[in-house]
């Protein structure tokens, strides 16, 4: 099964809004492999947005990024992270669609609520940021 990467950024987290997300993901079919919460250093979350370090964004991102605690998530499901990308919506949540968690739950283009892994490859790149092999563990009830 696809693997995809979410985060509860610091908004989501200090609005106490983990709970509605989490049950927008579990609806949506995903299984959590794993998720914890953590505080990122400006050192970290410069790491995991290496890739927009020279975006006249990525100086207030990652300031934003280690405001507060995130919880990073490991998911599942067939087609994990085109879905995931539905489910959340366009990074501006002005421009999200109706019923998507941004749209319905974030404030700004910056401050909008969730990560979502841009492609399978990233998925499990990013998987591997935040977790280890033992910490993805399979529900083996389901
Ligand atoms: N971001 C921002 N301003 C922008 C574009 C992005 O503050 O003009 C932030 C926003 O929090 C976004 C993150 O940087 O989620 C990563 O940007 P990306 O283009 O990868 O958007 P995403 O994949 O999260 O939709
Ligand atoms: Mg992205």
């Amino acid at each position: 099964m696809e693997l995809t990467l979410a985060i509860l950024k610091p908004d989501c987290v200090g609005a106490n809004k983990i709970g509605k997300v989490v049950e927008r993901i579990e609806a949506a079919g995903y299984q959590i492999l794993s998720m914890k919460m953590v505080r990122l250093t400006k050192e970290t979350a410069g790491e995991f947005y290496a890739v927009h370090n020279e975006r006249p964004f990525f100086t207030d991102l990652v300031q934003f990024m280690s405001s507060g605690k995130c919880v990073p998530m490991a998911l599942t499901k067939k087609n994990a992270v085109a879905d995931f990308r539905k489910l959340i919506g366009a990074t501006d949540p002005a421009e999200a669609d109706q019923g998507t968690i941004r749209r319905d739950f974030a404030e700004s283009k910056q401050n909008n609520i969730v990560h979502g892994s841009d492609s399978v490859a990233n998925g499990k790149l990013e998987i591997g940021f935040f977790f280890s092999e033992k910490e993805l563990v399979e529900n083996n009830l389901a």
